[in-house]
């Protein structure tokens, strides 16, 4: 189980000090050729659609309107970038949420394939946080993901959201399932966070978790 006490108090106030700092919207991306190309680091956010992810990202941000939520159409099928840290440190990519039952098939395509060429094609992606529903736990199509993040040898770690719904003996048992599950993927990062944009619980560790993978560090 990850609490407060795995990070120590400067490695949070470098993962508030990069949020604190006004995240501005860079621009969405439908085709691999529209990426930006000024060489910035990169962590990006994946999951199943309803999954959390825009809540999340806009608990991140203390913001209501960072990414927008769920299921309006239009931004939701590109990798949308905005900047991270006063200096713009790092690029945060909210990746198109998969798993949406009532999408049509040839949108579904499309996007598997951006995320698939993504995936595999970029050097300035540093992690992937891949958001599991707490109430739910790994889906078929999360393992889809992880099999391409595997094979594309992208680094990624598992952050559950919604942590607030589960009791916290079915949170830990959760925990320790999904790490169990990780150990056996070499690009999966060991640890596992547990967040609820809900109650704010695990929000200041995914900061910290994040400013620690810019490259020059964050000055708090
Ligand atoms: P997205 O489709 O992955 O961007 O998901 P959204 O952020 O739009 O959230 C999907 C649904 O889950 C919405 O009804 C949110 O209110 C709800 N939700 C998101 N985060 C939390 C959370 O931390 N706790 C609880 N209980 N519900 C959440």
């Amino acid at each position: 189980m990850t609490d407060t006490s795995d990070f120590t108090a400067d490695e949070i106030a470098r993962g508030d000090a990069l949020f604190k700092a006004p995240s501005v919207f860079v621009k969405g991306v439908t085709s691999m050729d529209a990426l930006p190309d000024d060489g910035r680091p990169e962590i990006a956010f994946a999951g199943r659609s309803n999954v959390g992810k825009s809540s999340l990202i806009n608990a991140l941000a203390s913001r209501k309107t960072l990414a927008r939520v769920s299921v309006t159409p239009g931004r939701t099928r590109e990798l949308n970038f905005f900047t991270l840290g006063h200096d713009a440190e790092l690029y945060l990519v909210d990746m198109p949420g998969y798993g949406y039952a009532r999408a049509p098939k040839s949108a579904v395509k499309d996007w598997t394939q951006l995320i698939g060429e993504y995936l595999k094609g970029r050097r300035e992606l540093k992690r992937v946080f891949l958001l599991i529903d707490a109430r739910h736990g790994i889906k078929p199509n999360d393992r889809e993901t992880m099999k391409l993040m595997n094979e594309a040898a992208v680094s990624y770690q598992a952050v559950l959201t919604k942590a607030d719904k589960p009791k916290a003996t079915e949170l830990e048992a959760l925990v320790v399932k999904v790490t169990e599950e990780l150990a056996k993927h070499p690009a999966a990062y060991p640890q596992v966070l547990a967040t609820s944009s809900r109650t704010g619980s695990g929000i200041p560790e995914l900061r910290a978790t994040i400013a620690a993978l810019a490259p020059n560090g964050v000055v708090p």
